[in-house]
């Protein structure tokens, strides 16, 4: 089933249409003066979009849940005195009622409430005629279809202007990252869905400032459209998400150090050599395939084996010796350790299946 959508340019009025597209500003807006000061910063370095979340969705209860409503007026303020686009998080019919009535120029749709098929339908009737640019961050469990009906649901009401925020997923497992990036899943939105802008939100992604830069530089290499980044005037004061906020400056130096690479290639060389290039891959990638069949059916007779034999299929000490050598083996081919047990993780399960296959066999 292809994913039809109507989508409208998303660009803005005084904003070039290059990429990256840069949002930056408070996870919360705090105070007044707070808000104020971010947004004089940001915009002496020529940033155009300016974002701050009013209410927050917060795991916790006793944490900081946003200031509500009487921060919009401070949003106008930086609308009005700075000419900046500003961006904010709703999550019902009343955030968007209030939102509208500010004059927010952006909303999002936080990643909580993506995961929310009622909730995000609930958003879209209220936007029904409403001509507003609407961000869709990814939901939190990396379920692509999830985000993409998200989409439909928006797109169903009316809303063409539309974004897709990646922000990475929620894992129980501890990772270098607070949300797991797993590029796979926005790659496959543009895979589906080829004009929709991607936007990476680095600060969601990494919940610490160490990693912004490189997971920042990912986003660009792959060709997605822009950049939202939590940049705060005080970030270790931060209200919320302290330890991932960065300051103005830095947010300056961290975009000048990216390197902007171009996604047409327009030289005929160049174009033949990476013809020769990816010829090449595909030749390993065929033998690949074969050698996947020749396993499997190593497999199946193993399975066969088993079934006359009475033996279970899964003998957990030996799955754990092949993992084992391989690693060894990989770490020698400067291959990484993530890399080959996601490889041998895939090749035993399918195994399984197949050897599954046969024990049920009459
Ligand atoms: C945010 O952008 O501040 C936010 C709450 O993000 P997310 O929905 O990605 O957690
Ligand atoms: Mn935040």
């Amino acid at each position: 089933m292809g994913v039809e959508l109507k989508l409208s340019p998303f660009t803005f009025e005084g904003i070039p249409a290059e990429k990256p597209l840069v949002m930056a500003g408070p996870c919360s807006a705090e105070t007044e003066d707070q808000v104020m000061e971010t947004a004089r910063q940001i915009s002496n370095y020529g940033i155009k979009i300016f974002r701050a979340g009013i209410w927050k969705p917060r795991t916790r209860p006793s944490a900081f849940e946003g200031v509500g409503k009487e921060g919009l007026p401070w949003l106008k303020r930086v609308k009005e005195e700075l000419g900046m686009y500003t961006a904010t998080e709703v999550a019902n019919v009343k955030h968007i009622y209030d939102a509208l009535k500010a004059g927010i120029d952006i909303i999002w749709i936080g990643a909580r409430t993506t995961a929310n098929p009622f909730a995000v339908q609930e958003i879209a009737d209220s936007l029904r005629g409403v001509d507003i640019p609407v961000l869709v961050k990814n939901p939190i469990n990396p379920d692509v279809e999830l985000w993409i009906g998200a989409f439909e649901r928006l797109n169903r009401s009316g809303v063409t202007k539309l974004a897709a925020i990646h922000r990475g997923f929620s894992i129980y497992s501890k990772t270098l990252y607070r949300n797991n990036p797993q590029w796979e899943i926005p790659i496959e939105l543009k895979r589906q869905i080829p004009d929709l802008p991607i936007i990476t939100d680095p600060s969601h992604i990494c919940g610490s400032r160490d990693l912004l830069f490189e997971i920042s530089q990912r986003a660009m290499d792959l060709d997605f459209d822009g950049l939202i980044i939590e940049t705060h005037c005080n970030p270790d004061k931060a209200l919320s998400d302290a330890q991932q906020q960065i300051t103005p400056d830095e947010l300056h130096r961290l975009l000048s150090r990216l390197i902007l690479r171009k996604a047409d290639i327009d030289n005929n060389t160049l174009l033949s050599t990476l013809e020769e290039l990816r010829h090449e891959i595909d030749k390993y990638d065929d033998r690949l395939v074969e050698l996947f069949e020749l396993r499997m059916a190593v497999s199946r007779k193993i399975g066969l084996y088993k079934k006359q034999n009475n033996i279970t299929i899964l003998q957990a000490s030996r799955w754990d010796e092949i993992l084992k050598h391989r690693i060894e083996q990989a770490a020698q081919k400067g291959l990484s350790e993530e890399f080959i047990i996601k490889v041998f993780r895939a090749i035993h399960e399918e195994s399984i299946n197949h050897q599954t296959k046969v024990m049920n066999e009459p």
